[in-house]
């Protein structure tokens, strides 16, 4: 009963400094199953490195965090990925000499022999589970293309058929939209809304595009200089003034609706 109501990620008093300086500064978050949330602010805000401390990429140096009520702190980025966490990166990260078919076949061998390795049939090489993947995130037709000669746009969805390899239950997706075009955009965030409802998927991803964040959130969490200051419903998160003073009255590019950076 209780496992049903607890949030699929609780995340308590985190705190991280570089030299010094506090990157996020005790924030404390949940995450409640097959929920959409997104994590907005200003460059420099945290965002990242909040991802970054999720999936064990950095080492928190004080605070929880929780999933599915296991403790993930000290724990390595593989074997958090193997817990059901994937994420997909600012920047891309793709093996970008390997045709696209490739990248997502060698990120399904990759996960299922840690997963598998002795139960599995031996010759298997995951053809039909790489294209169900290409076809789930739009890219059958560029297979057998060269990974690092795709437009930006379709390398960040062989990225996202890449993350989704792991199986994953939970999806981070830091700034999914950045640089792309608007038609891009529409089509990756189309895309990413289909999937996350196709996988029964729980969300949570960063992103400057107001539009896009209004369009697809369910509840919106906003990070400035660290901290959480407001997290709520979108309507509730829109009309918070600090959230306004932040967004209109610093820096003037960070606008709603509004293509930052
Ligand atoms: P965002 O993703 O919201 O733009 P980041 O999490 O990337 O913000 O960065 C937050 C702050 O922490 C920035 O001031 C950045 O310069 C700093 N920072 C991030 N990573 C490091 C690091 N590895 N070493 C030093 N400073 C860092
Ligand atoms: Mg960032």
């Amino acid at each position: 009963m209780s496992a049903m109501l607890s949030p699929m990620l609780q995340i308590g008093g985190l705190w991280k400094a570089f030299a010094g300086f506090v990157a996020t500064r005790d924030v404390s978050f949940d995450l409640a199953v097959g929920q959409t949330h997104a994590i907005i602010g200003p460059n420099g805000a945290g965002k990242t490195t909040f991802f970054n401390l999720i999936t064990g990429h950095l080492r928190p140096d004080r605070g929880s965090v929780s999933f599915e009520g296991r403790d993930l702190v000290g724990l390595p980025p593989q074997k958090i990925v193997r817990l059901g966490i994937a994420r997909s990166f600012q920047r891309i990260n793709v093996y970008p000499r390997l045709t696209v078919f490739e990248n997502v076949q060698v990120a399904l061998i990759a996960h299922e022999h840690q997963q598998w390795n002795l139960w599995r049939p031996g010759r298997s090489l995951y053809r039909a589970g790489t294209q169900e993947l290409l076809d789930l995130v739009g890219l059958a037709a560029e297979a057998v293309e060269i990974a690092g000669e795709l437009s930006y746009g379709k390398q960040k969805q062989l990225e996202l058929a890449i993350a989704l390899a792991s199986q994953p239950r939970l999806l981070l997706l830091d700034e999914p939209t950045a640089g792309m075009s608007p038609q891009e955009t529409a089509a990756t965030i189309a895309s990413v809304r289909d999937i996350v409802k196709a996988r029964g998927l729980t969300l949570l991803f960063t992103e400057h595009d107001m539009a896009v964040v209004f369009g697809i959130a369910e509840r919106i969490s906003v990070l400035h200089h660290g901290e959480i200051i407001a997290s709520g419903e979108p309507d509730a998160v829109r009309n918070d003034p600090e959230v306004r003073r932040v967004y209109l009255g610093e820096g003037g590019g960070h606008g709603w609706g509004g293509h930052g950076q």
